[in-house]
């Protein structure tokens, strides 16, 4: 009796989360799909990242080192998020931006590695991005978005 008790309240418990979870996403993000269809959209790295709030390894993504003139959109919903122009060489072995496409990137605070730092995340579908510090280009904005490579799509300007 005690382990069919046990049983139910699990299932409950699980049915409660999941739409605790659902209800936040639709009331947060434009675009919404499920866990079962971005799996089914993006590589392994691009989940881990985009829904899992994944770190790349630094210098693993060929985007780092990338300074042609385009524009940097989600790799998972195709929102425009950065600017060529804004890409500066951080030396941390992420893409770096003085600053965001105003608008489409939202942020939120983490703790994960036990201080506050701001999360950045896709305005439109939710897909985490990175972290943004004050520690970046003083000429200019002085803020340094550190972003995931797998987390972006390269648009070079002539496509
Ligand atoms: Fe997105």
């Amino acid at each position: 009796m005690n382990k069919i008790a046990l049983l139910i309240f699990t299932f409950l418990m699980v049915s409660c989360n999941s739409k605790a979870q659902d209800s936040k996403k639709e009331e947060k993000f434009s675009i919404n799909k499920t866990d079962t269809e971005w799996r089914a959209q993006l590589t392994e790295v691009q989940y881990h990242v985009l829904r899992e709030e994944g770190t790349e390894p630094a210098f693993s993504s060929k985007l780092n080192k990338t300074y042609d003139p385009g524009i940097y959109v989600c790799a998972a919903c195709g929102t425009p998020l950065f600017k060529s122009e804004h890409k500066f060489d951080s030396g941390s072995g992420w893409p770096s931006f003085d600053r965001e496409i105003k608008g489409n990137v939202a942020y939120s605070t983490d703790y994960k590695i036990g201080y506050a730092r701001s999360e950045e995340h896709c305005a439109a579908c939710g897909g985490h991005l990175g972290h943004v510090f004050n520690d970046g280009p003083s000429k200019t904005t002085g803020m340094r978005h550190c972003i995931n490579g797998a987390a972006l799509k390269f648009i070079p300007k002539d496509e």
